[in-house]
């Protein structure tokens, strides 16, 4: 199959949280199990070009049609480790991808409409006619729209659309104007079962544009897809999902074995695997040295998130002075968009800077993120909502055991210690309901219990989570599948 994997994100060149992981894992996968792949992205000014290989100028003169004008693009082409790469480069006056960062600008949604056209545009003018079209997130979400009212039409009738939605969050709510923009009829697609948004009706709707007119749509757990069909975790989506229920699904994301393996990886002290495990005491201590905490015979509880509301910020900061109060340190590395939430983090940064059991790292740093979990014994996830999550996933294959609350892929990955269904050997963590103080505290404080009380247990706990199997390998199959079954309709 040649399936084109469409995106604002791809780690690491490109990324700015999971989407790009999710790309970049994915891709590798299909390349593996022999399919042909491209991502295609906008060649942004912040394109970190160095992984790239063979980056060179593949297509000239990619003119596209952009409200009342033509934009003339390049394409360029590069190699992602085996994964092909194409980047559309408008020479545009409004400088689309020339921002220095991803997103957060203003007309966000001209930018990401005009790649959207961009992108077909480039496949019907070289004669690409993938099999698969996999778009991401709100930003592709016009792709599919444009595919069945524009280019079918222009003879591009034998590609299907694989949709996926990363977070309901951000759905692209925007003016009708940007549909004019792409050239599509306001008077046809404004419609309340099309792009209209349903809770405001003067504001397209893109991510709901994408779920209308793709062929199959999923989200990335299947407790989330549950989620947002059944309770306000759809915000405002749920009939919709509910109408297209035939066509929609989840399946869990893995995480990158070649990026998070303690056995191999480059960036910890030591590396350690379930048969070395007595190793990871070294990346311990050395996690101690590096943040100054004092060596105690007590776990590290880590937190390495985005500080923002849907991670539970109130929960975390809660959290952290439990573990303080019942026997556990605490490491946070952790980045607040959020004005109040930087400078709630920063006061409790200040409040606890005396303390030797305390170190939070208020900022976004790799390598510091490897050796957290290399070194860490606990991990915090007290989230709102959340889509699938990494980070219990990363922290379990480092022999950390998570936190977490019963919400979307954490429900689906971590197997509570004391009251999971699941045999002990699947067991992997501790997991809450309620989204309270009291709630977070009958998880932790059982955690820390465990960890003091009953060392052989936890160490169990540890090895369970090592075991699971969180590569790609089987979604990548799940998504072959879905494949298969949509060419099954050409
Ligand atoms: P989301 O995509 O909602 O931010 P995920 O759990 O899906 O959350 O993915 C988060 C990823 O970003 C993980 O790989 C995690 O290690 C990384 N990460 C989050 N915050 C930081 C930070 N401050 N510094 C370094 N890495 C971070």
């Amino acid at each position: 199959m040649y399936i084109a994997l469409i995106s604002a994100e791809c780690a690491p060149i490109a990324k700015a949280g999971g989407l790009g992981d999710f790309v970049l894992g994915l891709a590798r996968e299909l390349v593996r199990c022999g399919e042909t792949v491209e991502i295609v992205l906008p060649y942004y000014d912040v394109l970190d070009i160095a992984p790239l290989a063979d980056l060179q100028v593949v297509y000239e003169q990619l003119r596209v049609p952009f409200h009342n004008e033509w934009i003339t693009c390049r394409v360029f082409g590069g190699k992602l480790t085996e994964v092909n790469c194409l980047f559309i480069d408008p020479q545009s006056v409004h400088g689309l991808f020339q921002r220095r960062r991803i997103y957060g600008e203003q007309d966000d949604a001209e930018r990401f409409a005009f790649f959207a056209r961009a992108v077909l545009e480039f496949m019907l003018q070289s004669g690409r006619q993938p099999d698969i079209l996999h778009c991401n997130d709100w930003q592709t979400g016009l792709i599919p729209v444009l595919l069945y009212e524009v280019y079918q039409a222009l003879g591009m009738n034998r590609t299907r659309v694989c949709y996926t939605l990363h977070n309901l969050g951000y759905q692209g709510r925007v003016s009708e104007t940007i549909l004019r923009q792409v050239g599509l009829d306001p008077q046809r697609v404004m419609t309340a079962d099309r792009l209209r948004d349903s809770q405001d009706g003067r504001l397209a709707n893109l991510l709901q544009g994408g779920i209308v007119y793709s062929n199959f749509v999923n989200t990335v757990s299947p407790r989330y897809a549950w989620e947002i069909q059944h309770t306000e975790q759809g915000m405002g989506l749920q009939p919709l999902l509910n109408t297209y229920a035939h066509k929609f699904g989840g399946v869990l994301n893995g995480i990158d074995e070649e990026i998070w393996n303690p056995e191999l990886d480059p960036l910890i002290p030591t590396n350690f695997g379930v048969e070395t495990l007595p190793r990871k005491a070294l990346n311990r201590q050395a996690l101690r040295s590096r943040l100054g905490l004092q060596t105690v015979d007590k776990p590290i509880m880590a937190i390495v998130t985005r500080l923002d509301y849907q991670k539970g910020v109130d929960l975390i900061a809660h959290g952290i002075h439990d573990t303080l109060a019942h026997g556990g340190q605490i490491v946070l590395l952790g980045t607040a968009l959020d004005p109040a939430i930087a400078a709630q983090f920063a006061q409790l940064k200040q409040d606890t800077a005396a303390n030797p059991d305390c170190h939070l790292e208020l900022g976004y740093d790799e390598t510091l993120a490897h050796l957290i979990y290399a070194g860490a014994d606990l991990m915090l996830i007290p989230s709102r909502y959340e889509p699938c999550g990494l980070t219990q996933m990363i922290a379990m294959k480092y022999g950390v055991v998570p936190v977490v609350r019963r919400a979307g892929g954490l429900a689906d990955t971590v197997f509570d210690a004391n009251y999971s269904d699941q045999p002990f050997e699947l067991r992997n963590g501790y997991v809450f309901d309620e989204l309270t103080t009291a709630g977070l505290e009958s998880a932790l404080r059982r955690a820390l219990g465990l960890w003091h009380g009953y060392p052989e247990y936890f160490w169990q706990l540890r090895v369970n989570g090592m075991r699971s199997d969180l590569s790609w390998r089987r979604p990548a199959q799940r998504y072959l599948a879905i494949y298969a079954q949509l060419r099954a309709t050409v």
